[in-house]
C-alpha cells in the first residue's frame, strides 16, 4: 500500500495535507512533516486544520504556515479535481477532520489505529506502528525525500507524542530505532519535548487543579471532569484538556483513567486511558468513538452524572471481566 501511496502522489501535483480537529501531536507532526516533504518533492501542498495548531505545537517547523480552516480551499477544489489529493493523517474518517469539500475530493488516508476505516479511495492503515508519523517516515524514504533537521524534528515530536514519551505498552525496539534515525536526522530530543512539557498555560494549571478536585474514585478506575465554566473563569481553551486524564491514570492502583470535559452544547467529551489490563478502545467504539487499546476517545449526551454512568457502567462491565480473568488465572 506503502507503494500504491507514493505512485498516488508522484502522479497528483496539488496536495492538502490534514488531520482530525483537536490535532494531536502526531496529527500536527505528521501532517507539517508530510506538507514539507511533498513540496520538496515538487508539489503544491499546503497543510489546513480546522483547528489550527494547537499552542505546544506552534513552535515546531513549518506550523506558521498551517491555513486554518472550515473547508478544503476554494482554489484546491476548483482547480485540482484530476491531479489533487487531500491527504488525511490520524484520521477515520472525513466527518472528523471537520473541512467542508472533501467529499468532492481525491482523498488519502494513511493512519495507526486499529480502529481505522476504509473510508478514503487509498487507504494505508497499518496498526503494527506506534505513531502515523513512521508512516510518513517511511513513505518519505520511498520517496527519497531527505529527512532534513526540520522534517525531523515533527516526527520525533509526533513520535514522542503518540508513544507518551516511549512510555505506552507497544513502544519497542524498533520505536526506538525509528526515533534513533530521528535523531540521527538532527531532531534534539530536549528541544522537542521542552514545549510538551515545560510549555502549558496558567489556565492549563488551574483548570488541572479543578480537575483534581472532582477525582472519583471505584477499585481499578478514576475520573475527573471540567465544566464550560470552568472552563471560561480560567480563561482555558480546548487544548488546555490535553493530558489531563493522565494524572487520574497516574494513581498507583488505577487501571483506566477517564476524562469528561463539558462541550459548548452540554454534550461531553470523554478521553480514556488504560495501563494495559483494559481495552479502552472497544468502549470508546460502543460510543461511536473510537482510538487505541490504551488510549481512545468518544461523545456522549450529557448531563454529568448521565454521561459519568453510562461510561463507567461499561467499563465496569470491563473490570468485572479483568477481574473474572485474574481470578482464574487468565
Ligand atoms: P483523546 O482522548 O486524546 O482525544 O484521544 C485519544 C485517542 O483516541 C487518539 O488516538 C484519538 O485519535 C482517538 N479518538 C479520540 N476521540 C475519538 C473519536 O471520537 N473517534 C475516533 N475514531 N477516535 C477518537
Amino acid at each position: 500500500m506503502l507503494e500504491r501511496v507514493l505512485q498516488e502522489i508522484r502522479s497528483r501535483r496539488r496536495f492538502v495535507v490534514t488531520s482530525h480537529a483537536r490535532p494531536d501531536g502526531d496529527g500536527i507532526g505528521s501532517a507539517l512533516a508530510l506538507g514539507q516533504m511533498l513540496r520538496v518533492m515538487g508539489k503544491d501542498a499546503e497543510v489546513v486544520m480546522h483547528d489550527g495548531v494547537p499552542r505546544i505545537y506552534q513552535n515546531l517547523p513549518f506550523a506558521e504556515r498551517v491555513i486554518q480552516a472550515e473547508a478544503v480551499p476554494d482554489g484546491f477544489l476548483e482547480n485540482s479535481p484530476a491531479n489533487g489529493a487531500v491527504i488525511l493523517l490520524e484520521c477515520d474518517s472525513t466527518r472528523r477532520a471537520l473541512l467542508e469539500g472533501l467529499e468532492k475530493c481525491f482523498l488519502i488516508n494513511i493512519d495507526h489505529h486499529a480502529s481505522g476505516r476504509n473510508f478514503a479511495h487509498i487507504n494505508w492503515i497499518d496498526s503494527s506502528v506506534m505513531a502515523t508519523a513512521e508512516l510518513v517516515f517511511r513513505l518519505g524514504r520511498l520517496a527519497c525525500v531527505p529527512v532534513d533537521r526540520d522534517i525531523a524534528t515533527c516526527l520525533y515530536t509526533a513520535l514522542m507524542t503518540d508513544t507518551g514519551s516511549f512510555m505506552f505498552e507497544g513502544t519497542n525496539e524498533h520505536t526506538f530505532t525509528v526515533a534513533r534515525e530521528l535523531v540521527l536526522a538532527g531532531a534534539d530530543p530536549a528541544l522537542c519535548a521542552r514545549p510538551i512539557y515545560f510549555g502549558h498555560s496558567t489556565a492549563k494549571l488551574r483548570l488541572l487543579g479543578a480537575a483534581l478536585s472532582n477525582l472519583h474514585r471505584e477499585g481499578p478506575l478514576a475520573w475527573i471532569w471540567v465544566t464550560q465554566e470552568q472552563m471560561q473563569r480560567f480563561g482555558a481553551r480546548e487544548e488546555d484538556c490535553e493530558g489531563l486524564v493522565n494524572y487520574a491514570l497516574s494513581i498507583a492502583d488505577v487501571q483506566v483513567a477517564i476524562f469528561f470535559r463539558e462541550l459548548a452544547d452540554r454534550r461531553f467529551r470523554i478521553s480514556l486511558r488504560s495501563k494495559g489490563e483494559v481495552n479502552v478502545s472497544t468502549v470508546a467504539e460502543h460510543f461511536g468513538g473510537g482510538g487505541h487499546k490504551c488510549a481512545s476517545g468518544c461523545s456522549i449526551d450529557g448531563p454529568l452524572a448521565v454521561a459519568v454512568s453510562r461510561i463507567v457502567d461499561r467499563l465496569r462491565a470491563e473490570a468485572v471481566a479483568l477481574n473474572a480473568d485474574a481470578s482464574t488465572g487468565r
